[in-house]
């Protein structure tokens, strides 16, 4: 497997953090990815796991990991995330908590939690925009802007909550986006549309 340790040639976004940190680690190898209902678009693979399914383009690198970023995910919490970098930055990920059923737990103060271990993790977050409610499917996903502060800049982002009955967790949807590194103060006009594309493209049940 091809390994790249060389994430960018700027240090600007030498990122420390979970939201941050990508190791470049190879391609999807693992055959048990794909649905078995339609086909991912052309250039596009499939993801299927841990509750839901996504379709993500085949330029981008995928990982999964627990919520820390180190070990591997379980079915109670874990994320995956791609990510593509040339001259322009995306991410995006899905993070996946099952709480136990007794604790009443809404979509903000998911967001809230996620918020917190970013901060904790070491990821200065910025900004976080007004919560606004959109329905997905059966579910009302709570969503909002923020911003990454990483030397200076802000780098903006999306990111909503929703809980899943039918699987059971509480699903996160996040994206952000630099259109250039080396212009890192140009700031993103996309990252709506771009978290929405995703959104569109994931199914829970
Ligand atoms: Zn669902």
């Amino acid at each position: 497997m091809e390994q790249k340790t060389e994430l960018t040639r700027n240090n600007v976004f030498s990122m420390r953090s979970m939201l941050m940190v990508i190791a470049l680690v190879g391609a999807v190898t693992s055959g048990n990815l794909w649905l078995h209902q339609g086909n991912p678009p052309l250039g596009y693979s499939r993801y299927t796991g841990y509750g839901f399914s996504i379709d993500y383009s085949q330029l981008m690198t995928m990982r999964e990991s627990d919520l820390g970023g180190q070990g591997p995910p379980t079915d109670s919490a874990g994320m995956v995330q791609w990510s593509r970098q040339d001259k322009e930055l995306e991410q995006f990920g899905v993070i996946w908590i099952r709480l136990s059923s007794n604790v009443d737990v809404i979509p903000e103060r998911v967001l809230d939690r996620f918020f917190l271990e970013m901060g904790l993790s070491g990821t200065r977050i910025g900004e976080r925009g007004e919560l606004k409610i959109m329905a997905k499917d059966v579910h009302e996903v709570v969503y909002q802007t923020f911003t990454v502060e990483e030397s200076g800049i802000s780098i903006p982002g999306m990111i909503g909550s929703w809980y899943c009955r039918a699987s059971g967790k509480y699903l996160m949807l996040y994206a952000i986006h630099v259109p250039d590194i080396y212009h890192p103060e140009i700031i993103s006009q996309e990252i709506e549309t771009i978290w929405l594309r995703h959104l569109a493209a994931l199914t829970c049940h």
